[in-house]
């Protein structure tokens, strides 16, 4: 009877924990199903799983959080689809720039790299910069040198590269009038099993950009943000805008003080940046596990993998 008792409140203790898990994007834009065909879908739906289940590994384990959004940064990195490492879009002068950010929700810390153009991970450089100096963001040339001192192979600039951002970059020249557009950065935000947020954003920035130009994902509170007492928060889209409305800190901040609940923040303040006009996405996750994944654009490539069984990568249609 006793034991019985004490299996049955161990599977009700169990149930009620707080679930662990993480949501990702790989970014927001004019995606359609028709615009990118079925092979491409498959890929990239492919992408989103193994992104999610090099994060999930490790919340599963009981690794941290800021564990989970590196690994499922880092496997978007990887893969020449998504716009940030390898697959990064093209400045005006047919260059790569790339920006990332991280944040560590259970103590605030942050690490970010702008314009850095030889470094293989990002992410991994954003978090080298969090643990080992005593600053939050580095860029450029400061970035590669601390890149280098830090023991990373510096990698050709060429070495991000992929046919398809050159023909993108190719049609954009032959266009009288080119517009910058916003293409599959990527982003993740993750629950651990002590109920730590982290948050961390990758990207090769808008194609067509100016060289030096630095985009809202490296921005601590506007494209990359998290506070296990409010949200962690990575945002995709046009950043000229996100970075005007200072967007994952004004969620986290309607949250704190307003107590408005995750989804409604996210909505507001997307909503925000978006009056002002360009357009974007993101993704959010409280510290009670609940997700929200808006945006106002066709598609927005995104995925979700929770501990209490919520699970889904989409790519185009309604949040
Ligand atoms: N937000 C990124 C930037 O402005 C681009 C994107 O998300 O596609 O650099």
């Amino acid at each position: 009877m006793m034991r019985t008792t004490f299996l049955l409140l161990a599977a009700v203790c169990a149930f009620a924990q707080a679930p662990f898990g993480l949501a990702i994007h790989g970014g927001a834009g004019n995606v359609t199903a028709a615009r990118i065909g079925p092979e491409a879908e498959k890929a990239y739906r492919a992408g989103l799983e193994k992104a999610l289940a090099a994060g999930y590994a490790v919340l599963e384990k009981g690794g941290p959080a800021l564990d989970a959004v590196e690994a499922a940064v880092r496997s978007m990195e990887e893969n020449p689809l998504f716009n940030a490492g390898v697959g990064a879009t093209l400045t005006r002068d047919g260059t790569h720039e790339l920006d990332a950010a991280i944040m560590d929700g259970r103590t605030l810390k942050a690490g970010a790299v702008a314009g850095v153009m030889h470094v293989k991970s990002p992410i991994g450089l954003a978090r080298l910069v969090m643990e080992r100096t005593p600053h939050v963001m580095l860029i450029g040339e400061g970035a590669e040198a601390f890149a280098r001192a830090q023991g990373l192979e510096p990698v050709p600039n060429a070495f991000f590269r992929t046919p398809g951002q050159w023909e993108s970059f190719r049609k954009l020249k032959e266009r009288e009038k080119a517009r910058p557009t916003t293409k599959d950065t990527v982003g993740a935000v993750a629950l651990d099993r002590h109920g730590n947020l982290a948050s961390a954003t990758s990207t090769g920035g808008m194609l067509d950009k100016l060289p030096g130009r630095v985009g809202d994902a490296p921005l601590i509170g506007v494209g990359t943000y998290a506070d296990n007492r409010t949200c962690a928060v990575s945002c995709t889209g046009w950043g000229e805008f996100f970075i005007r409305t200072v967007v994952a800190y004004d969620i986290s901040a309607r949250m704190a003080y307003r107590g408005a609940p995750l989804e409604k923040a996210a909505a507001a303040a997307l909503d925000a940046a978006l009056k002002l006009g360009g357009e974007g996405g993101l993704v959010a996750m409280d510290a009670a596990g609940r997700v929200t994944q808006p945006f106002n654009t066709p598609g927005m490539f995104r995925g979700l993998r929770m501990s209490d069984g919520r699970s889904s990568v989409a790519l185009f249609g309604n949040p």
